[in-house]
């Protein structure tokens, strides 16, 4: 029978092998003559990732007769930034010479080499570093230009090995990241259960499944993570890769990312932790945005929204032009503005929609809710959970101020059509009320003035 992997990968577009293991590194070699015979291949690394990785890489392309062009070892010190210039650097050492790469690498160095093989198009090979991100496997990468993150769309490595003793190795921030990073599919899960069930997004069953069944599992023993023990490590890397596996059989982040990853957009594209040394890794923003959307479903369950007043959330919300003054005056650079506007217009919806959805919510409320309560853990487990791996759990640990810490409740909401639980709220005139009974004295926030450690 085929492992839930094997199956992820029969359904994947563009990854044709994933090997994840003790020792995985002696894999390299035999899945890339396997998959690209007679290719020869240059080994992308920078200096860290090399000192992890790069010379067994190379070892086991030898010994299976890859035959190897000179390695292209970016400097250690400052870590490479997923910026236009360093895929243009890139890229243009990869074009000098007639192989396909096999990076060595986490998310920055992965992203990097992703584009700049699509933009040469040839295929590439990904030996993981850390368990840092979901986004090994998936397509698309995540770059800056001109002072935006974006994700450009490119197909992801044709295979990608993951050798638990260097994932071991890994510094403990990239572990941290990387549980943020999947913690995140449990309310993520949640928005597409509500999506689902007014109509907005139907639920891709086995998609579903390759990201939500093996997730409690991996997220099991955070303490055997952070101890470094292989099978610990070995369920949190397998959850990252089947997810970026689902993200590219269903052709989009829906299956892997909620209104907890638009809390870390938001804050990316705004610049939060990007000039740190070293930079805010995505998945310490993601995890808290986890806490926030897991506080603020617990929230909403606390309201029986099988007794929806239908025609008076009708009567209360706002119409587009009110929505438009809103975003104008919630301090959105330039830029973001009117990425902010036009997102936001796609998903506002016409009356008849908008009556549609809120009856929906509201006859089906009662399955609806027992669903969302099988799907989430408390917030206080999630807290637990990420505090046990270092991760980020208060605004105050990455530097972001009270009030913009609040505000993104809302803005998280405006930056992308993606439509979650905080459009639902916002739809059935709820959000405002949520947010603030999460900051009174006695919600959830209003109880944590403070981080815990
Ligand atoms: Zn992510």
């Amino acid at each position: 029978m085929a492992t839930p992997l094997e199956h992820a990968v029969a359904r994947a577009t563009d990854t044709r092998a994933i090997a994840i293991g003790e020792g995985a590194l002696d894999r390299v070699g035999p899945i890339v003559s396997d998959l690209l015979p007679g290719r020869a291949a240059i080994v992308v690394a920078d200096g860290t990732t090399w000192a992890a990785a790069g010379e067994a890489t190379t070892a086991s392309l030898r010994a299976s007769g890859v035959a190897l062009a000179e390695p292209l070892v970016l400097p250690a010190a400052p870590p490479p930034y997923a910026s236009w210039d360093t895929v243009e650097h890139v890229r243009e050492g990869l074009r000098a010479v007639d192989a396909v790469a096999v990076v060595v690498g986490a998310g920055t160095l992965g992203d990097v080499v992703k584009l700049a093989s699509h933009e040469l198009g040839r295929p590439y090979a990904c030996v993981a570093t850390a368990p840092s991100m979901d986004g090994y496997a998936a397509f698309g990468a995540s770059i800056v230009r001109d002072g935006y993150k974006q994700t450009i769309a490119c197909p992801a490595p044709i295979a990608v090995v993951a050798d638990l003793d260097v994932l071991a190795a890994a510094p403990a921030r990239m572990l941290a990241s990387g549980v943020g990073d999947l913690v995140e599919k449990l309310p993520g899960g949640a928005d597409w259960i509500l999506a689902d069930a007014v109509g907005v997004e139907p639920i891709d069953a086995d998609v579903w499944a390759l990201v939500q069944d093996p997730l409690r599992g991996a997220l099991a023993d955070p303490h055997g993570m952070r101890a470094g023990d292989p099978a610990a490590i070995a369920g949190l890397v397998e959850g990252l890769v089947a997810s970026g596996l689902a993200m590219q059989a269903y052709a989009s982040s829906r299956p892997a990312s909620g209104a907890g990853h638009q809390c870390s957009h938001l804050w990316e594209m705004e610049g939060l932790g990007m000039h740190d040394d070293p930079p805010l890794p995505h998945g310490l923003k993601v995890g808290l945005g986890t806490v926030m959307l897991t506080a603020l479903y617990e929230e909403a369950l606390r309201h029986d929204l099988a007794r929806l007043d239908v025609d008076a959330a009708l009567g209360a919300f706002p119409s587009w032009p009110e929505v438009e003054a809103r975003i104008l005056a919630e301090g959105f650079s330039p830029a973001l503005l009117t990425a902010a506007l036009e997102q936001s217009r796609a998903k506002h919806p016409a009356p008849d929609v908008l009556r549609h959805r809120l009856e929906t919510l509201r006859d089906g409320w009662p399955d609806v809710a027992e669903l969302l309560r099988a799907q989430l853990l408390p917030a206080s487990d999630v807290e637990r959970l990420l505090d046990a791996v270092g991760a980020v759990t208060h605004p105050a640990q990455i530097g972001l101020d009270p009030q913009r810490f609040r505000a993104t409740y809302v803005r998280a909401m405006r930056i992308r059509s993606r439509w979650t639980l905080l459009d639902a709220l916002h739809e059935a005139g709820l959000l405002e009320r949520c947010v603030d009974a999460l900051f009174a004295p006695d919600g959830f926030w209003g109880r944590r003035p403070h981080p815990s450690r």
